[in-house]
């Protein structure tokens, strides 16, 4: 195994937010590789396809890349988080600390990973001020309402999370709307 620090940064990324990118430039000081991992749950499609995700996060992280000596890659995987992050060769698993109910989810995720590989430590970084309040889920409700999203999403995630509302609209017909 080589002797670069490799870090690994877990995530839905559905889509990728201002808060992942603060994350992920703050984590890369820490280690020499950084690999930000998209998680696929077969039973949570999410709006955003693997590769859409990929391809915005790859978009996302140029002038990140630019800027860094770190060494960021993009990766996916479906097994558990420790077992893909154990393959990756990292020893050390990212997440983001946003409030009390990010803490006690997170908290418990870390105790888990931490009986199943001892030798992977989960570390947090706290949210920054600025990108506290941003999640995923709640960029995808307000594109759903057909709300601004762009001072909360990189222009291509934002691009991309209205394609996919239009195309999840369009079969069924416009009109539709029952919320
Ligand atoms: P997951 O489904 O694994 O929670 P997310 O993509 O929602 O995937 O989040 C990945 C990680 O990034 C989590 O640790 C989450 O707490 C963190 N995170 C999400 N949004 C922010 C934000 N605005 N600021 C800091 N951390 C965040």
């Amino acid at each position: 195994m080589s002797d670069r620090r490799i870090g690994f940064y877990p995530g839905s990324f559905d889509p990728v937010t201002y808060g992942h990118l603060d994350i992920i430039s703050r984590a890369a000081v820490l280690f020499d590789v950084l690999v930000v991992a998209i998680g696929q749950h077969h039973a949570k499609p999410g709006l955003l396809s693997l590769e859409e995700r990929l391809r915005v996060l790859e978009e996302a992280l140029a002038p990140l890349r630019e800027r860094t000596t770190c060494e960021i890659k993009l990766a996916k995987y479906t097994c558990l988080t420790v077992e893909a992050a154990q393959r990756a060769g990292a020893a050390v698993i990212v997440r983001g600390l946003r409030d009390g109910s990010d803490f006690d989810a997170e908290v418990r995720m870390a105790q888990t990973n931490a009986t199943m590989a001892p030798e992977v430590e989960t570390i947090f970084l706290a949210a920054s001020p600025s990108a506290r309040m941003i999640s995923s889920t709640l960029i995808r409700q307000i594109a759903e309402m057909g709300g601004e999203i762009g001072q909360f999403v990189p222009m291509e995630a934002a691009d991309a999370v209205r394609r996919a509302i239009a195309r999840k609209n369009a079969p069924s017909g416009s009109g539709s709307d029952t919320e």
